[in-house]
């Protein structure tokens, strides 16, 4: 049996050698990037914005660097149980406290790409949609044979211009 340092070991050469494929599932932020909004009385997000400290003049010679300001559920993330009232009680439940061993494991990919591409709107919905010919994840997951344990699940649209394998 291999040891945690092996399993490692394997996992960086495979994705150093090639053997291992990485897929960067994260969507640039521009000024364009959809943002939620909620309808009046529920405070709003502030869209993406991106502002200039320098780019290697006089305002800084030998750097570039920029403010940016957005909500914190804009593009690609995700929630910590703290975003919701059903886990604001919960311990670790913030970002910088959730074990990290809850964000590694199995994961579903689902690939979306054909259908985001052709529709820019497409939705993938959680629960059974009442048009058959939508797609949910549970449905999807089910035909997959996945585990219905897996902690992650993936979306992805290609809306980055990677393709998927
Ligand atoms: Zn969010």
């Amino acid at each position: 049996m291999a040891t945690h340092s092996q399993t490692l070991s394997t996992l960086v050469d495979g994705i150093l050698r090639g053997g291992i494929r990485v897929v960067d599932l994260t969507v640039p932020l521009e000024s364009a990037t959809p943002t939620i909004q909620l309808p009046p009385p529920f405070a709003p997000s502030k869209p993406f914005s991106l502002e200039e400290i320098s780019h290697y003049d006089e305002r800084g010679p030998a750097w570039y660097w920029n403010n940016i300001a957005c909500g914190e559920h804009t593009g690609t993330h995700f929630d910590a149980p703290i975003h919701w009232i059903s886990g604001r009680d919960l311990p670790n439940n913030a970002t910088d406290t959730i074990p990290v061993q809850h964000l590694i494991g199995a994961a579903c990919v689902i690939d979306c790409s054909a259908e985001a591409r052709a529709d820019a709107d497409f939705l993938l919905t959680t629960h059974r949609a009442t048009d058959p010919s939508v797609p949910d994840i549970m449905q999807i997951k089910n035909t997959a044979n996945r585990a219905a344990d897996e902690s992650v699940t993936a979306r992805f649209t290609s809306a980055s211009g990677c393709t998927s394998a």
